[in-house]
């Protein structure tokens, strides 16, 4: 065997599910699944040793796992994770939204976590195997979509603190409906107070799920102070806005500029904030991205300079934000509505994910 030929999605050994959803079954589980809810039959996974590297790929009936209680993950968090969709476009076609710029981020986040390298191929390998026998899963109706989640841990029985030599890549599914099903609702944010997501050479950079569980209090605190999400400041001076907990953040200046954090190794470079910047520069706008002090985004809302906030991220493609809380202000941006360009920007990219607009930079991946 050439052992340097890429990977592909006929590398996956077929174990069909014998209890797979029937179709009426599977429509039904489709009809209004809640965000990460409803799984589809199969699962693709490969394991990777210290002295074997990947192998053993492998597409199987989801099924809970068996994991050794002294596994690295469940006791060192040694796992990182990645989210991209799925889309069915108009003439029966399945496309992915620049995959690989998730499989080169899930490899710096492994690299960041001493977890070992998937290549791109691979990566695509596994969507690609996973989408031929769950296809049928990726729902047609609406801005609905199959949310793709693959996930590498460290699954050594091993309680001593090193990386595990035994690494499991698992490739789960969900198909996901509208993220706002009744419309785009403008959602309130809520600036931690006192908690920060991720410190300089932390692992913020990393997708990795430590960062998650260190931002579900202060997201608790969001929610009993009757907003929907928080915003973190950076940890060092407590002052600039770097993102929220699992989304990135935009400004919209009223004389057309657009401002988002600059990427300081604290802040999670989306795909999607990607994307937003480049088409708004392909559309003549200027992008800046810099670091924006939350008193001055403050007085900006305050005096009408800055216009529009959103927040970007795979899951809600952009979400507009009405209003910024703490214990001291409540700044409600222009009229609290969705903003205009915030509507441009979603609409534009939702478009090209579901084949409405031309495909102008080649940022879909065709899969079936
Ligand atoms: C995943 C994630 C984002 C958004 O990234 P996308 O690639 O746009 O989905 C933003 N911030 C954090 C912390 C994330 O984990």
């Amino acid at each position: 065997m050439d052992v340097s030929a890429p990977v592909t999605a006929a590398d996956y050994a077929l174990e069909r599910n014998p209890n797979a959803a029937s179709a009426p079954d599977r429509e039904l589980a489709m009809e209004a699944p809640a965000f990460g809810m409803v799984f589809t039959d199969h699962m693709a996974r490969a394991t990777w040793t210290l002295e074997g590297g990947w192998g053993n790929r492998r597409v199987e009936p989801f099924a809970d796992l068996s994991l050794h209680p002294g596994a690295t993950v469940l006791h060192y968090s040694q796992q990182v994770f990645e989210g991209l969709k799925a889309y069915r476009w108009a003439d029966g076609s399945t496309r992915l939204f620049r995959p690989e710029g998730n499989a080169r981020r899930m490899a710096a986040s492994a690299a960041r976590l001493s977890l070992p390298p998937v290549s791109e191929d691979e990566f695509l390998a596994s969507v690609e195997a996973l989408l031929a026998v769950d296809g049928d899963w990726v729902p047609t109706q609406g801005e609905s979509s199959l949310y793709l989640r693959p996930l590498l841990m460290g699954t050594e029985a091993c309680l001593g603190v090193r990386p595990s030599h035994e690494v499991e890549y698992l490739l789960m599914a969900c198909p996901v409906g509208a993220y706002f099903a009744g419309g785009v609702r403008p959602v309130s944010i809520w600036v931690a107070q006192g908690f920060h997501r991720a410190g300089e050479g932390g692992t913020g950079q990393a997708k990795t799920g430590g960062n998650y569980a260190g931002s579900l209090m202060p997201q608790q605190q969001a929610q009993d102070n009757g907003c929907d999400q928080v915003l973190f400041l950076d940890a060092r001076e407590d002052k600039y806005i770097e993102e929220l907990g699992g989304m990135n953040v935009f400004a919209v200046r009223r004389d057309g500029t657009v401002v988002t954090p600059r990427v300081t190794g604290t802040i999670l470079e989306g795909v999607t904030r990607d994307s937003v910047i480049e088409l708004l520069r392909a559309e003549g706008r200027e992008v800046v991205e810099r670091d924006i002090a939350l008193e001055d985004l403050r007085s900006g809302i305050a005096d009408g300079s800055v216009v529009e906030l959103f927040a970007c991220g795979t899951a809600a493609v952009v979400t507009p934000i009405a209003r910024l809380v703490s214990p001291s202000f409540d700044e409600v941006v222009a009229d609290g509505g969705p903003g205009t360009l915030t509507m441009h920007v979603r609409g534009a990219l939702t478009d090209i994910q579901y084949g409405r607009a031309e495909d102008r930079f080649g940022w879909m991946t065709r899969v079936s």
